[in-house]
């Protein structure tokens, strides 16, 4: 059982982030922001993937122009998601240019490295939580590693060079991150924004990085945490280095918010980030998002492909029902499904299932015993096995989930 760090409770839009509340997943759009037909359909797509809170870049005029027509389009469709407004260098000037899209949106993104230099860094950052109290927003204060706040650094550097032992250059950046999300934080406070309105995030592009960060961040705040690094990459690379950042620090209890930064193959579709995060918390048993079907990797003793085919066929039904399920049969996605290659391992692991199917390995009867509940229920033969065994996963759902609501 994972215990969360205590922090205080943060309301976006509606959907709260901190220790009280589930994990909450993100996603942020690719498309021009200026764009709001393209955004509007990408951040339905991200909605309907399962991001409860989805980031849209405003980085000129005509992106924050184009924010009532994205809010619009999403309501035109039936969609209330919680839109953030991810700024740089410019933030001071668009909120307060655009009010409407102020108002409108859930939450600023506020990366202190990114707001200005000298007088103009504090005169910049202090107009954004002008804005942010004007309309009650919260802010998140966002550090990265590529962007740290110069004079922040410059500053502990020339610390650090006069201690008798100096610290690595790795070890002075992580902690000038800390310290400048942390001086913001405050210095927000500080002008009147309250402690309740503020997420921080400090994301690095490594995984030891970011839990090194993270749990010195942790330990000196109460400030719920957005967990993320900054560019985790393509492919089986970005999925596996996301996994390895984020899990350390939610098996630990640090994490409110989570943002899988992966880079789409070309042309694929936005939601692999979503779907991720949602493996991530599901696998550590923070969230249930989809039911689990548990399959065994196949070995020697299987024989063809059908084993590997119908794991590949339950999963894909089961995504496919799950959001007519998810509507009418509350719990469903805590039902766990076994498809096992064999008649030797596998009845024992389809017990501990929901429901669950072993295909018949090599020399095995050709029949394929389904335990329900950890009674055997039937034994299925012959050429239909899997849409025999889709019709009694089909009659389980129905008849154990909308029981509960009956
Ligand atoms: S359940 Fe059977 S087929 Fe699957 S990996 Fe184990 S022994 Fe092999």
């Amino acid at each position: 059982m994972i215990k969360r760090r205590k922090t205080v409770n943060v309301n976006v839009g509606g959907v709260w982030v901190g220790s009280d509340h589930p994990i909450v997943v993100q996603s942020m759009t690719n498309t021009d922001t200026a764009d709001a037909e393209a955004t509007a359909i990408q951040v339905a797509q991200l909605y309907n993937a399962g991001s409860e809170v989805v980031r849209i870049t405003v980085n000129n005029k005509q992106s924050a122009a184009a924010v009532p027509e994205i809010v619009q389009r999403l309501e035109d469709i039936g969609i209330r998601v919680p839109l953030v407004g991810d700024f740089h260098y410019n933030g001071h000037i668009l909120l307060r240019e655009f009010p409407k899209t102020a108002e409108l949106l859930a939450k600023y993104r506020i990366n202190p490295g990114n707001v200005g230099v000298g007088d103009r860094h504090d005169e910049n950052f202090a107009t954004m939580i002008e804005v942010a109290k004007d309309f009650d927003k919260p802010v998140r204060i966002g550090v990265n590693w590529g962007s740290l706040d110069q004079s922040v650094l410059a500053r502990m550097m020339d610390e650090n060079v006069k201690l008798p032992e100096p610290r690595s250059g790795t070890d002075v950046m992580i902690d000038a991150m800390i310290v400048s999300a942390l001086e913001s934080a405050h210095y927000a406070e500080s002008l009147g924004l309250k402690h309740d309105r503020i997420i921080i995030s400090a994301k690095v592009s490594s995984a030891p990085e970011l839990w090194q960060v993270y749990r010195l961040l942790a330990a000196k705040c109460d400030y719920p945490l957005h967990l993320g690094l900054t560019e985790a990459g393509m492919g089986d690379k970005g999925v596996v280095a996301s996994t390895a950042g984020l899990s350390v620090l939610l098996a630990e209890g640090i994490g409110d918010t989570i943002r899988v930064s992966i880079t789409p193959e070309p042309g694929a579709p936005r939601k692999k980030e979503v779907e991720v995060a949602q493996q991530i918390l599901q696998s550590l048993g923070l969230r249930q998002f989809l039911p689990q079907v548990t399959a065994c990797p196949g070995c020697g003793r299987t024989t063809s492909t059908l084993f590997q085919e119908m794991a590949r066929d339950i999963q894909g039904y089961i995504k496919e029902r799950m959001p007519e399920w998810k509507k009418t049969l509350p719990g469903v996605e805590t039902m766990q499904v076994a498809v096992m290659g064999c008649i030797v391992n596998g009845p024992g692991e389809s017990k501990h299932a929901n429901i669950g199917i072993s295909l018949p390995g090599t020399g095995e009867d050709p029949r394929a015993p389904v335990y329900q509940d950890g009674k055997l229920l039937t034994t299925l033969k012959g050429p239909r096995i899997v849409e025999e065994f889709q019709a009694l996963l089909e009659a389980y759902v129905q008849k154990t989930y909308g029981a509960i609501v009956s």
